[in-house]
């Protein structure tokens, strides 16, 4: 097949679907046969001015923002409808982009579709206050919009990363402008196509394909938007904070992790397994804040090895789309990466008790699940990000011991405690360095709690009431009185 027969995927500016300003198209390609699947354009700068230009309009016309807010939370939810009647067509075609098994492509969409509905919710709800000045006067705050906010996405949930932050940001009355992740480019368009039928005014979203070193970058470098909002890997994370000094946008970073779970001896050793298979191997470990590494007391060590490497040898593993548990990774240099790390833990000093190398007999980019044992804090493993389905396992014997393993890193976006003991589990708690804190499941919590990290995980928090502070900004009006009655 010539790229040429491959469906095509425009971009969606002001309500209508565009080419390239100068007609270039880039490829997206099936992870579990490497083989292309689809097309869409490949923006410039010009695409990025056309579509800052589009959601400038949108703002300049009142059209969302000076909506009455539960007209706007109803456009919302009417998007959350439309997500949730095309759930399993959406999921085939993230499943197909991106790898992840279809039960997690559906959850995915559902997820979506709940945060349309939570802020679809909630934009009626963002209130203002008065202030008493005293005689003559009159005090009021508004949280109004910044204006055109601009989204730069991952690949690992490309339509979930999409609603976290575009369904605060529309509910607050803010215009959008997505710049979709090159590998995985399709499900953003989820979007547009449930914006078209819902009703949401010309201009409100837009969403541009291209990369992330010419499309990313001329928009968080664009001098008419007026937040940036990017969930991404640490390093460019950064970058964007300095482009965004240049002007003086604020920014919301949701960045890398290495996440650490503490397993006392008297967890539930079954609970534990199950939150194994769901924390690291979700995705394949394409996860940011997947469980990484499990701090195991040393009277347990050895029967939680064993146990997590005997689940790990039986996890079924294939494409996607048949549901497989342990699904391809998203692309050639991931593997490259992922493997690199499995390959060097070995020459580090690390026991590879299953897995530590690329499945090469199956036809995707698959990785055997890995498990590390006798990690060392010191170790690479211990402290590099690997975004892959390898999990590292330390030992501990006191409990000031494992946090301190815990937090021994620079990232800080989740943390697990596992034990019967909930006085031990909130010790653990106060002094582990990270935004999230699972007791006894990994993940606890929803669209309604907030999110985000500590350290190099991030700045700024989405989900849940919180991130609406993110999308708005205060504006103080103060009134002197002049007559008298
Ligand atoms: P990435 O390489 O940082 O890319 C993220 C997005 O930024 C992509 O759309 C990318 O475009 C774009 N980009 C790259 N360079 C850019 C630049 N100079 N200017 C503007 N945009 C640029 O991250 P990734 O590999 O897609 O995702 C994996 C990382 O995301 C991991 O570190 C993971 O932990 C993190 N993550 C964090 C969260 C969270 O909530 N904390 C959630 C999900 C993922 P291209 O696609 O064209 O490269
Ligand atoms: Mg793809």
């Amino acid at each position: 097949m010539t790229t040429t027969d491959l469906p095509y995927t425009r971009n969606f500016i002001a309500n209508a679907w565009v080419d390239a300003a100068d007609g270039r198209r880039m490829t997206t390609e099936d992870p579990a046969t490497t083989l292309p699947i689809a097309e869409v354009a490949r923006s410039s700068a010009a695409d990025v001015d056309h579509a800052v230009a589009a959601a400038r309009a949108a703002t300049a016309a009142r059209s969302w923002s000076g909506m009455r807010p539960l007209a706007r939370g109803r456009v919302l939810t009417e998007m959350s409808r439309i997500l949730r009647s095309r759930k399993e067509e959406f999921a085939r075609r993230l499943t197909l982009d991106c790898g992840k098994r279809l039960s997690e492509g559906r959850a995915e969409i559902e997820g979506s579709a709940r945060y349309l509905e939570y802020y679809g919710g909630l934009a009626a709800a963002l209130e203002g206050k008065y202030i008493p000045l005293g005689d003559g006067y009159m005090d009021f705050v508004v949280p109004v919009p910044h204006g055109v906010t601009a989204h730069v996405i991952p690949w690992n949930y490309p339509a979930g990363m999409v609603a976290r932050s575009l369904s605060p940001a529309l509910a607050a009355g803010n215009a959008a402008v997505v710049k979709t992740p090159s590998l995985d480019p399709l499900s953003a368009f989820i979007f547009a196509e449930a914006a078209l039928e819902a009703g949401l005014p010309d201009g409100v979203l837009n969403i541009v394909s291209g990369a992330g070193s010419e499309a990313g970058a001329a928009l968080v470098a664009h001098p008419d938007i007026d937040h940036i909002v990017f969930t991404g890997s640490t390093d460019v994370g950064r970058s964007i904070m300095r482009a965004a000094s240049e002007r003086t946008v604020p920014v919301i970073l949701e960045l890398g992790g290495k996440s650490a779970a503490i397993v006392f001896a008297d967890a539930d050793m079954a609970n534990v397994e199950a939150n194994v298979v769901a924390g690291i191997f979700e995705n394949s470990g394409q996860v940011c804040d997947s469980m990484t590494r499990l701090v195991v007391e040393d009277s347990v060590y050895d029967e939680v090895v064993e146990r997590v490497t005997a689940l790990t040898a039986g996890l079924s593993i294939g494409a996607g789309i048949d549901d497989h548990e342990i699904t391809p990774l998203i692309s050639a240099d991931q593997l490259d990466t992922v493997e690199g790390f499995a390959t060097r833990a070995k020459a580090y000093g690390a026991r590879i008790t299953t897995g530590g190398a690329r499945l090469g007999d199956l036809p995707g980019h698959f990785m055997a699940p890995t498990i590390a044992a006798d990690v060392e804090p010191g170790m690479e493993l211990n402290q590099s990000e690997v975004f892959g389905p390898v999990l590292s396992i330390l030992r501990f014997s006191t409990a000031g011991e494992a946090v301190e393993v815990a937090n021994g890193t620079q990232y800080g976006l989740a943390a697990g405690v596992f034990t019967a003991d909930l006085d031990r589990a909130l010790w653990c708690a106060e002094r582990l360095e990270a935004g999230q804190i699972h007791v006894n499941e990994w993940g606890v919590g929803g669209v309604e709690t907030p999110f985000g990290g500590f350290k190099a995980s991030g700045l700024g928090r989405e989900k849940g009431l919180e991130s609406l502070e993110g999308y708005t900004q205060s504006k103080n009006v103060g009134i002197r009185r002049l007559n008298g009655f």
